[in-house]
């Protein structure tokens, strides 16, 4: 049966910035308490920034997966659904079951949609023949059935020319493989080839120089504007198009990563709340809808200039909490998110370089050491504290 329901503030989609963003606002004012809707229809809540080490072997998916009602913060309510449309003139959405919720404020956090179905074959042979990805729950644990078992020959790691989540976890995962073929000495059999739609190894200079010595280091082959569009995983063929001259190019892979192309969700693509490019339109600075000045945007869904990561998110949050609630008090927003986003580069097991950067690809860094080099101590930092600091930290509005 399907009802109306008024909250002060509707939050569509409960994952890192969703949940965040309610746990501050819960945190910073008592009188939002049962009047804040969170509307998600996943069961689970995911840490996804540690499938990179769940493809690598190196931790158990287990580990990432809560029950979302576990991550819901007291004074919240979780409303079990999906929404499907967006009526801001009106402050109403309507979801899958039929119905219409109205609201003060929204706040907009449904992350970015995997586009699995635009590289022709691939919705067909992920998880077999080969072709795997960390970019899924339920296939992550195939990129490491395929990096334990590999004999040698070709391993390709591909990224997309589309915006993706955690712009560095196509190449983390291939240097972890490069680092598992040589303790099982298959790498001297193999051949590493990065296949990528972009046209830099990183968009930051200090990383990329860094990233670029990693990659003659490990002697790995780069082909840089080949976007996947084809896999053929009877015959393990991938075919890319040289997005310079229009022409396909096949390789042959004994082994394939796929990062697939992603977007906005359709959903948000279609609504009046999207930017022309699909993103939910806001202010960068201030995180505030362009046009309808009560909805705010947070995470991958926007169209932030920076890359999409939950890091990026811990910074987001407080100044989205507070701006939001100055709107509320008719006061102007001063808050000012500096485009603050991270990306712990992962270079083998052991050794991590910790990329920290804004708006202006400018470092901005947390610690006073040089972050640029691999350490011991920053690939510690990802695998044992950045977990804990997500589910006793973030998620608890203390950070
Ligand atoms: P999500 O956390 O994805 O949550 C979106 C929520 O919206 C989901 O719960 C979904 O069910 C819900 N939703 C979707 N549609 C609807 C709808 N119609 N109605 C209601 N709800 C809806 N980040 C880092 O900081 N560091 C890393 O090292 C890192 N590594 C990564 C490695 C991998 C392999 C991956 C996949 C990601 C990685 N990330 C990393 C990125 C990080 O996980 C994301 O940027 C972050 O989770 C985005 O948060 P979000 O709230 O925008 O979206």
């Amino acid at each position: 049966m399907s009802h109306e329901a008024h909250y002060k503030i509707v939050i569509v989609g409960g994952g890192s910035g969703g949940i965040t963003v309610a746990a501050q606002l819960l945190r910073k004012s008592r009188v939002l308490r049962g009047d804040i809707a969170i509307i998600d229809p996943a069961e689970k809540h995911y840490y996804q920034p540690l499938w990179t080490l769940v493809g690598g072997g190196a931790a158990s998916k287990e580990v990432t997966e809560r029950e979302q009602a576990s991550v819901i913060p007291d004074g919240a309510e979780w409303l079990k659904d999906a929404v499907t449309e967006f009526y801001p003139d009106e402050n109403l959405v309507i979801t899958k079951s039929g119905n219409k919720l109205h609201y003060d404020y929204l706040v907009v956090a449904t992350g970015i949609q995997i586009d699995w179905h635009k590289v022709r074959g691939l919705k067909e042979s992920i998880g077999k023949n080969g072709v795997c990805s960390n970019y899924s729950y339920d296939f992550v644990e195939s990129t490491w059935e395929n990096i334990s078992n590999f004999k040698g020959g070709n391993a390709i790691f591909t990224s997309p020319n589309t915006p993706v989540k955690c712009g560095g976890a196509p190449q983390k995962i291939m240097y972890l493989a490069d680092d598992y073929f040589r303790k099982s000495s298959v790498r001297s059999q193999s051949n590493i080839i990065f296949a990528s739609g972009g046209t830099t190894i990183f968009g930051v200079k200090k990383y990329a120089d860094a990233l670029n010595k990693v990659i003659e280091r490990k002697k790995i082959k780069t082909c840089f504007k080949h976007n996947l569009i084809e896999i053929d995983g009877e015959k393990k063929q991938a075919v890319f198009e040289n997005l310079d001259t229009e022409e396909r190019v096949t390789m042959r892979y004994d082994m394939i990563h796929v990062v697939p192309p992603m977007s906005a969700p359709n959903f948000i693509k279609k609504s009046t709340l999207a930017a022309s490019d699909g993103w939910i339109d806001v202010d960068k600075y201030t995180l505030q809808h362009k046009r309808f000045h009560n909805v705010f945007g947070i995470g991958d869904c926007t169209n932030l200039p920076t890359s999409k990561t939950g890091a990026a998110i811990r910074k987001q949050a407080p100044v989205l909490v507070q701006n939001l609630l100055c709107q509320m008090n008719a006061m102007p927003l001063i808050h000012e998110y500096n485009g603050y986003t991270s990306c712990p580069l992962v270079t083998g097991y052991g050794s991590l370089i910790l990329a920290e950067f804004d708006y202006n690809s400018n470092p901005d860094e947390t610690f006073p050491f040089d972050q640029s080099k691999e350490r011991l101590s920053m690939y510690l930092l990802k695998k044992e504290l950045l977990p804990v600091i997500y589910w006793n930290g973030m998620l608890k509005g203390l950070m």
